[in-house]
């Protein structure tokens, strides 16, 4: 997980959304609530001054002390911690409350009002001390023309109480609803592109051998299953033109097999001709040799076209790799020994698997006719089948020139040769191990090579076993050298 992955990324944008969606919704949320708080505490407080001024009223008729007595009665300001100062126009306090009881706040620091206007005033005030208040005044004039000044104040932090509570609210469910947010976005993506996660397994899966098989298609609807759906569309394109190129390589060879062979013919007949000099009949019999070279190369190519196509009918059966092995060693030892080779050949005696016998002898052939043709004079040549856990295992091994460890990674490739002249004299053209490769691959098998030059070649052929075959608990593979593997 890269913090440049679309699901990284997706869940980042998601979560900074979702924490400035919340801090806009928190702000609005306390702003709103102060709003509220205020007003509602400025509603009260006018109803209370409202309810004095009607005292005011009475105020003429009645004897001295009676407002001070009323308002402590009916609101106890000195035990609620609330403000009420009543003030005549010429600066006469008439009545103030007393200073409220554990708190610094001197009522009489608070500043008198300037001037006595008809509104309705609410203010914020801070007396010198104490915390901020929040003061509403209220101006009246009674019957007989006496005009007063009615300020009725609770303390500000009443209302920042209740919106700190907000603010700490907000600090703690903030990050974790971002982070249960984020987490919850992360899984849902996860899930979400989990289809695309399959489709790239299956889509790394589809190799030039197997591309009959298509990507899962995504029934969702929406970009994903038009993806699946033209990934699919492009593989069969890719599929069609494969085919074409198959069927057009055995085509060709197929074309190139009756002339070559009527040429061949016809050049055996002419070599026989006994009025012709010993000259013309040598450049003859080389000519020959190259028909003979080209045949073989065509009939090669035929091979592996029909195989690339799966135009090969794999005649498969259950059959004895050991014997098989041991029976074509046999054929091929004369080869071997016409160049001084001395060939061993150590089977298990029973190692079954199923396979098309013809074409696995041809493996076969490739292996031990490359073995001779690379090992010189009076080297070793060796043939071991046995079968490892629930693998057969076909060796071939010599101790001839070896393969450069540049070229390892290229001999399965068509037409590749690691020293040019001498597969030339060998009448090689880079075909053998393609072949070898195409038949492992159509029989699931795998195909390695361990070489260290100048000292031998190591081929081995890894299949499944059939199951009628007994596995011998052994372990063996080569373990030193370079490793070229070509897997199915
Ligand atoms: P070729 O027909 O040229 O032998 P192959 O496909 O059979 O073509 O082999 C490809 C190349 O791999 C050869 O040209 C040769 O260089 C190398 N090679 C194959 N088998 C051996 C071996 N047993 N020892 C050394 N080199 C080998």
């Amino acid at each position: 997980m890269t913090i440049h992955s679309i699901r990284v990324r997706l869940t980042l944008w998601y979560a900074g959304l979702l924490a400035g969606s919340l801090v806009l919704f928190g702000l609005l949320v306390y702003i709103g609530l102060k709003q509220y708080l205020v007003g509602n505490a400025a509603t009260n407080l006018a109803e209370q001054s409202r309810s004095i001024t009607q005292l005011l009223a009475e105020l003429p008729m009645k004897r001295p002390g009676f407002l001070a007595q009323e308002i402590e009665e009916a609101y106890a300001p000195e035990a609620n911690g609330n403000f009420i100062r009543v003030t005549r126009s010429q600066g006469t306090v008439v009545y103030i409350s007393g200073d409220a009881k554990g708190d610094s706040f001197k009522a009489s620091e608070v500043p008198l009002k300037q001037g006595l206007s008809n509104d309705d005033t609410v203010r914020v005030v801070h007396p010198f001390g104490g915390g901020a208040w929040l003061i509403e005044s209220l101006s009246f004039t009674d019957p007989g023309g006496n005009r007063f000044l009615v300020e009725s104040g609770i303390p500000y932090a009443r209302i920042e109480n209740v919106l700190n509570g907000l603010l700490r609210m907000l600090a703690v469910y903030l990050p974790l609803i971002v982070s249960v947010g984020g987490f919850g976005g992360y899984c849902l993506m996860r899930r979400s592109l989990q289809p695309v996660d399959e489709i790239t397994t299956r889509a790394e899966g589809i190799t030039s051998t197997n591309l009959s098989q298509r990507l899962p298609v995504i029934k969702s609807g929406d970009e994903l299953e038009r993806l699946s759906a033209s990934l699919n569309r492009m593989i069969a394109r890719l599929d069609d033109t494969f085919q074409h190129i198959h069927r057009f390589s055995a085509d060709a060879s197929h074309e190139l097999r009756t002339p070559l062979t009527i040429l061949q013919l016809e050049l055996e007949e002419i070599v026989q001709n006994p009025v012709l000099s010993p000259q013309i009949v040598d450049q003859i019999g080389s000519a020959l040799e190259e028909t003979q070279r080209l045949s073989r190369i065509v009939e090669n190519l035929l091979t592996i076209s029909k195989l690339d196509a799966g135009e090969v009918k794999m005649e498969k059966a259950t059959l004895n790799l050991a014997e098989l092995a041991t029976s074509t060693a046999e054929q091929m030892k004369l080869l071997a020994e016409e160049k001084s080779l001395t060939m061993t050949c150590k089977c298990d005696p029973s190692v079954y698997i199923s396979g098309d016998e013809t074409r696995l002898k041809q493996v076969i052939v490739n292996l031990i006719a490359n073995a001779i043709s690379y090992t010189p004079e009076g080297g070793e040549i060796g043939v071991l089948v046995r079968s490892v856990q629930n693998t057969a295992l076909l060796k071939v091994f010599d101790n001839g020139v070896g393969i450069p460890v540049s070229a390892i990674p290229h001999i399965f490739e068509r037409f590749y040769r690691a020293d040019k002249a001498r597969s030339r004299d060998s009448g090689g053209a880079g075909l053998g191990l393609a072949i070898v490769k195409a038949i492992c691959s159509a029989h699931g098998a795998e195909v390695m090579v361990v070489s260290q030059e100048g000292k031998g070649s190591t081929f081995i052929v890894e299949m499944p076993l059939a199951a009628v075959s007994r596995p011998a608990q052994t372990s063996e593979r080569e373990s030193t050298g370079y490793v070229s593997q070509e897997r199915r």
